[in-house]
């Protein structure tokens, strides 16, 4: 595996399936990783923790950040090139465009952390055109991520595939995610009535927890999907409803 820092950098031939990620790997990358590696060519997993999609006060600055782990991670995983880019390569001077997914990206996640998916619907638009992939890889865990997503490719034409792989989890039922590491053995304790609140479909299992939402929403496929903060950590999750009567 190679690391790239520019576009320049980056594959020009073969069919190429892109797995963007701000890093701080686990098992649900890799699941996206290896997924990617089955169906294509050549596998590009962006690396890039994107200022855009943290609000005012939100964790940008302690995101936990590994770069030497991951890259071994990443090739242990079948990654071809990781595309570590520096700012600048993603936000040249005097960047002003912006790419908003109107109302999917304004309710549940768009409603408590505003400018979030415009971040994400950007940045990911900037990596489909730097990298060019046939298919790009995305996890359920952000169900309105991909949602989002995918809208903004059929929406504008962009010529990619959307894949979305199924939420990994840790053996107790707690959805793997790179902030996981910020919970204290206590919290991750209480961070288990999320999976558990929404496994029931039982909002009240969530006693204790600031809730910020609990809610269905048609993300084709339908889910259940909540956000919760346990301390300073904000935790979201959600189940596939499909199949169960609305
Ligand atoms: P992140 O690095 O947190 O931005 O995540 C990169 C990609 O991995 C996104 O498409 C996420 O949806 C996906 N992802 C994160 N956590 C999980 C998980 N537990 N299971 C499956 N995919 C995940």
């Amino acid at each position: 595996m190679r690391i790239a820092r520019a576009a320049a950098e980056l594959p020009r031939e073969g069919e190429i399936g892109l797995v963007p990620t701000m890093g701080a790997f686990h098992d649900g990358h890799l699941s996206l990783f290896r997924a990617a590696r089955a169906e294509n060519e050549l596998v590009v997993a962006s690396l890039f923790v994107n200022p855009a999609q943290f609000g005012a006060g939100e964790d940008l600055e302690r995101y936990p950040r590994d770069e030497e782990r991951d890259a071994r991670l990443a090739a242990e995983a079948g990654v071809d090139v990781l595309f570590a880019p520096a700012q600048d390569e993603i936000y040249p001077p005097g960047f002003q465009t912006w790419v908003e997914v109107e109302q999917l990206g304004a309710i549940l996640e768009g409603g408590h952390r505003p400018g979030h998916f415009r971040g994400v619907a950007t940045v990911c638009l900037k990596l489909f055109n730097l990298v060019r992939p046939r298919r790009a890889y995305f996890g359920q865990k952000d169900a309105q991520q991909a949602a989002v997503l995918k809208r903004m490719v059929r929406d504008l034409a962009v010529p990619v595939e959307i894949r979305v792989l199924p939420t990994v989890r840790d053996v107790d039922g707690l959805a793997l995610s790179s902030r996981n590491a910020y919970l204290s053995p206590g919290e991750r304790e209480a961070a288990l009535s999320l999976p558990r609140a929404l496994e029931a479909r039982d909002r009240a299992l969530l006693n204790g927890l600031e809730v910020d939402y609990f809610e269905e929403a048609d993300f084709e496929p339908r889910v259940l999907a909540a956000a919760v903060r346990v301390g300073n950590t904000r935790l979201i999750d959600n189940v596939v409803l499909e199949g169960e009567p609305s």
